[in-house]
């Protein structure tokens, strides 16, 4: 009788240890993955990227200690990378070949699975918040281009003049880009300010204009997300990118593909993802994620590790995603030498990584 009182407590003991462990809310952030090397950072580039997720993250936390719901933090949170130039997103956002920013982003409900995105759009300030405008607001869940903005001047969002995403580095990146490819090179887009030599600002570009091997388009990053757990126990995800420095043809990435860039299951997890869209696409990386969390009882690192590590290395695609689960897990991973991360949950302190060893 003894030993079943004690086997009972000790049981009841190391269920309120576990309710204890999980935190009521949880938040995580990444600003693009890609090859970033602690040789290519200055330091002080280093520092603006870390202040940057620091600023995100708390941001989004701050939402989220206050009751306020997951979709809430993301938009929250994603609004000041979609400002901040050092992110592929918003302000700062790569141009296409035809020399303008074309904007994509997505947003996922967990608790219901509404979801609602946005591509190729060029006016729209914030475009989450567009994605979760036509998550909430219409019947649909994915409007493109000038239907989308239609849409969006019906709603109270921020219209800004295209040339609001202009960013000297991103338009010299193109020039880069397009010449590397052969391509010519359009003429500086209307509004934008007069050509300047000045680049010394704290972005880390593509090739950092020093390094011809990082020339490569693939070693691109800056593409945002964010995913988090509120106090509701409702999950969600979000994503916002400007797409691949020079894309062509209304080219469109994972970012604004449910499933693939963004996805999100109170049954299973929210992921956010980042790297070559064309790869995640074909993975459906982030439902496969959420799919293994809840068909296979994985892990959500071991799932999100299996999605990275494995297939989509395999497939020889590269990035990485951030995933939070219902029950506090955070995760994240990453097959590019570095991915601009930060996490943070309830009685946990803040976390912030660039490089691979980060912790
Ligand atoms: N996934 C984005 C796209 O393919 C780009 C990135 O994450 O760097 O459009």
């Amino acid at each position: 009788m003894r030993a079943i009182g004690l086997v009972l407590s000790v049981a009841v003991m190391a269920m309120s240890t576990a309710a204890e462990a999980r935190p009521k809310w949880a938040l995580v952030v990444h600003g693009g993955a890609g090859v970033i090397e602690r040789k290519d950072l200055k330091p002080e580039q280093e520092k603006a990227y870390r202040e940057a997720m620091t600023r995100v993250a708390n941001a989004g936390a701050d939402v989220l200690k206050r009751g306020g719901s997951a979709l809430d933090a993301i938009e929250a949170s994603i609004h000041l990378l979609e400002d901040d130039p050092l992110f592929n997103a918003g302000r700062g956002a790569v141009f296409t070949a035809e020399g303008k920013n074309e904007l994509d982003a997505s947003i996922m409900d967990g608790s219901n699975l509404k979801a609602g995105a946005a591509a190729g759009v060029t006016t729209i300030r914030h475009p989450i918040s567009l994605a979760r405008a036509v998550m909430e607001k219409s019947p649909h869940v994915f409007l493109i281009g000038e239907g989308a903005e239609t849409f969006a001047k019906t709603q109270s969002l921020e219209l800004v003049d295209p040339s609001f995403f202009f960013t000297e580095r991103r338009w010299q990146g193109l020039e880069r880009e397009l010449k590397r490819q052969g391509l010519p090179v359009p003429a500086r887009p209307a509004g934008a300010p007069k050509a300047s030599a000045d680049t010394a600002d704290l972005a880390h570009d593509e090739d950092g204009g020093r390094n011809a091997s990082l020339l490569d388009v693939n070693k691109k990053f800056g593409t945002v997300g964010v995913v988090a757990l509120d106090a509701k126990g409702n999950v969600a995800a979000g994503t916002s990118t400007g797409g691949t420095t020079g894309k062509r043809w209304g080219r469109v990435g994972d970012a604004p593909i449910i499933g693939a860039g963004t996805y999100a299951s109170n049954r299973s997890c929210a992921v956010s993802a980042t790297g070559t869209g064309e790869y995640f696409i074909r993975l459906t990386i982030a439902r496969e994620i959420c799919a293994l969390v809840e068909h296979k009882g994985m892990s959500l690192q071991a799932a999100a590790d299996q999605v990275i590590q494995k297939d989509l290395t395999a497939l020889k695609g590269d990035g990485g995603v951030i995933a939070v689960a219902p029950n506090g897990d955070m995760a994240w991973s990453f097959n590019t030498s570095g991915m601009y991360r930060a996490k943070v949950a309830d009685g946990q302190p803040l976390v912030v990584g660039i490089y691979k060893d980060d912790p």
